[in-house]
């Protein structure tokens, strides 16, 4: 495997499948099939979802709601797709553990940073809720901070496009894909990979990101053998 210890991003959008709203089960499963399969041949693996398909601190801003507030909600929304991630990786025997950044005795373990590492090294998989804690961040930050805390080896950003573009490929059918890009590349172009706080923090960090189709069955497994798929960001 060319990874040893992986951060996975998972949007709570990508959770939706077809849905416009809430959690697509059977999306979910398919997810954790392709987790196991990875963890199976002994690839650490933690993962950080968000909650976008439930509730988004910004726009809830947009209608009136304190964003402080509302953004402690997104943080809650991003605990209930974890839940479902995990009880999805459960159904398949995985060992899993949920680590919130905010305290749910009942349902999770608080997120200590050890512990966390602890676990990946005894082969559980290690889903973070709750983002980051803090207001005013997004889980892709949420999902560098981690990264970086328990040493992964790469960041991978499952989502529903096969990578970077030079323009958005849903929108603009001229838009052609990076195989491969320098962190100056995406600040010089302006392209849009993470939001910026947690794009300097993978920078700062050395930590290269990966942004692939998570959509694809067998892609998962791809990267972790080396095939070039996506755009690698380092
Ligand atoms: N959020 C937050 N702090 C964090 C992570 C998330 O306040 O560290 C809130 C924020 O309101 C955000 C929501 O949780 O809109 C859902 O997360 P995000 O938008 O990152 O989810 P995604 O777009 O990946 O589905």
């Amino acid at each position: 495997m060319k990874y040893k210890r992986i951060l996975l991003k998972l949007s709570g959008e990508s959770l939706m499948g077809e849905q416009s709203y809430g959690i697509d089960n059977a999306r979910v499963l398919q997810y954790a099939e392709e987790i196991k399969a990875i963890q199976t041949l002994g690839v650490e693996v933690a993962i950080v979802v968000g909650g976008g398909n439930i509730f988004r601190g910004l726009s809830a801003e947009k209608s009136g709601m304190d964003r402080a507030q509302a953004d402690y909600m997104g943080m809650l929304a991003t605990v209930i797709n974890s839940m479902a991630l995990q009880n999805a990786l459960e159904t398949l025997g995985v060992y899993t553990r949920l680590l919130s950044a905010i305290k749910m005795e009942q349902i999770c373990e608080p997120y200590v940073r050890r512990r966390a590492m602890r676990h990946l090294e005894k082969g559980r998989v290690v889903i973070f809720g709750a983002g980051t804690g803090n207001p005013y961040f997004t889980t892709d930050s949420a999902a560098a901070l981690r990264a970086i805390e328990i040493k992964a080896d790469v960041v991978l950003k499952g989502t529903r496009v096969d990578g970077i573009y030079t323009a958005d490929p849903e929108k603009d059918l001229n838009a052609t894909k990076f195989d491969n890009l320098s962190f100056d590349e995406v600040y010089d172009r302006e392209l849009n990979v993470m939001d910026m706080t947690a794009f300097t923090l993978c920078d700062e960090n050395n930590l290269p990101i990966i942004v692939f189709d998570m959509n694809k069955p067998g892609n998962l497994m791809k990267l972790m053998q080396g095939d070039a798929i996506g755009t690698l960001v380092k």
